[in-house]
């Protein structure tokens, strides 16, 4: 075995583990990103929808994705690479929610108000002003389609939605993990792709290194697991399982592509919808497209998988969500070819990350992004950078939780609530809208 020291090891280069990278330098560690794929963002960040938006049931979550919008915002400041790099871009279309009786808005709208984030209380004839092609009858609760209930005409119509107009989505995601890993070598960072991480060995309770799939080692006292699906797999070669009372598990996603007809202008015209009473989210795409995704709804099977997973469109799936946006706007038409992707979520047991260390010293935890995080990459890469640097310099982060404070907002996000022996959080709402 060969030796290489670092100050800290990254495994996993997505958007989650070079952001983390890109924090880590940015406060002098030396670093070096492992990543078993052959570049930047391509695991599950590369099939994201990369919605941005505030819309969280807690008030951590709320406060972290609205400090995370200003790094979209300021994405390029943020970076700091060379005048002309190619940037993901950010791409600020609003969301609406549309509310339902008992809904996901009643739990937002105290946080909002706290916080202070703008947002418009939509009425029907709002809708009718901004987008009146959208059918807003009561579909819900969701349906399949094999359901003969799916097709019956609803008659009463829906209370109106929450309109948030900094909301938003990221052009392409896989870019934006690439602009940090850019960003990264910039201040030295060394990344390794193609390359597995397959031991992490410790000395007594102290990380002391990883082993690689080629034989050779590399010594560090810091490691920090953004494996993305693969997270629990990595947990365990860590042994640091013990006291993680949250676990983590790959789940099959699928988002489906849909053409709009070029009069619906839906790209400009259009903004992101989280519609629960449907069971989908939906958001504009560049070219006249509309994404279509899932909220998980109690009639649709949740399919966990390997980590490594790689699957086809499923006919029923797709018609499921598709015909469920065509509900809603039927402007779309039905699509001749099926488009879409399949991606895996590391889906945690409240849907809430875990940002923390572990019982093993030295290692770290950013995992369980549950199909929400890509929002958070840029803030979760701060949270993560100010937590190891306190660790490590004796802070026990267990009994007395770090807090960070937004550089953009200045809100405070305690750490203490992403924590890996939690209690499930009965305000979360097990489900996501991108
Ligand atoms: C279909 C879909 C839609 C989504 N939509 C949204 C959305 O609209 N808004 C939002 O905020 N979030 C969304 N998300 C969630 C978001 O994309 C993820 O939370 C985020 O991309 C996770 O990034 P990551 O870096 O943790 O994981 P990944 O991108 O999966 O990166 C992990 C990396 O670790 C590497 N790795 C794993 N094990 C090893 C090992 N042993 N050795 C070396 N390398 C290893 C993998 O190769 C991989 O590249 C969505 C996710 C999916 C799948």
């Amino acid at each position: 075995m060969s030796g290489k020291t670092y100050d800290a090891v990254v495994i996993g280069s997505g958007v989650i583990g070079s952001s983390i990278t890109y924090e880590l330098a940015r406060r002098g560690m030396r670093t070096l990103t492992i990543d078993r794929n052959g570049g930047a963002g391509l695991g599950s960040t590369s099939f994201s929808s990369a919605i941005v938006r505030f819309t969280y049931s807690t008030y951590p979550g709320v406060a972290m994705s609205y400090e995370g919008l200003r790094y979209w915002e300021n994405w390029a400041d943020h970076l700091q690479l060379p005048h002309g790099a190619d940037l993901a871009k950010f791409r600020q279309c609003g969301m609406v929610t549309l509310k339902t009786v008992g809904g996901h808005h009643l739990k937002v709208v105290p946080h909002f108000d706290s916080i202070g984030i703008p947002y418009e209380d939509w009425d029907l004839e709002a809708f009718e002003f901004h987008l009146p092609e959208l059918d807003l009858h009561k579909f819900g609760p969701p349906k399949r389609p094999d359901d003969n209930e799916f097709w019956k005409e609803p008659s009463e119509l829906l209370e109106g939605g929450l309109f948030t107009p900094e909301a938003g989505y990221v052009s392409d995601p896989q870019l934006a993990a690439d602009n940090l890993y850019r960003a990264a070598s910039t201040l030295g960072c060394e990344f390794r792709f193609k390359t597995e991480v397959t031991a992490i060995t410790r000395s007594d309770s102290k990380v002391t290194g990883v082993g690689l799939g080629d034989g050779s080692f590399i010594s560090t006292p810091v490691v920090v697991n953004a494996a993305g699906p693969h997270s629990r797999f990595v947990n365990e070669m860590a042994g640091a399982l013990d006291d993680m009372s949250i676990r983590t598990t790959p789940l099959r996603q699928e988002v489906h592509h849909v053409p709009t007809p070029v009069e619906l202008d839906f790209e400009n015209r259009g903004f992101s919808i989280a519609d629960d009473d449907n069971g989908i989210y939906v958001r504009p795409d560049l070219g006249d497209n509309v994404l279509v995704g899932s909220t998980e709804p109690d009639c649709d099977p949740l399919h966990w998988v390997d980590p490594d997973y790689e699957g086809q469109i499923d006919i029923q799936q797709w018609e499921a969500q598709v015909l469920r946006l065509n509900r809603r706007l039927p402007a779309v038409g039905i699509p001749h070819q099926r488009r879409g992707i399949v991606g895996v979520y590391d889906v945690s047991d409240d849907w809430i990350p875990i940002y923390d260390r572990t019982c093993v010293d030295g290692f770290y935890v950013a995992i369980g992004t549950s199909g929400n995080q890509f929002k958070n990459a840029a803030i979760a890469g701060h949270c993560m950078s100010e937590l190891i640097d306190a660790v490590e310099n004796g802070r026990d982060h267990d009994s007395d939780p770090v807090s960070v404070t937004g550089l953009h907002t200045g809100l405070t996000i305690d750490m203490g609530n992403f924590r890996r022996s939690r209690t499930i959080n009965p305000e979360s709402s097990m489900s996501v809208h991108g």
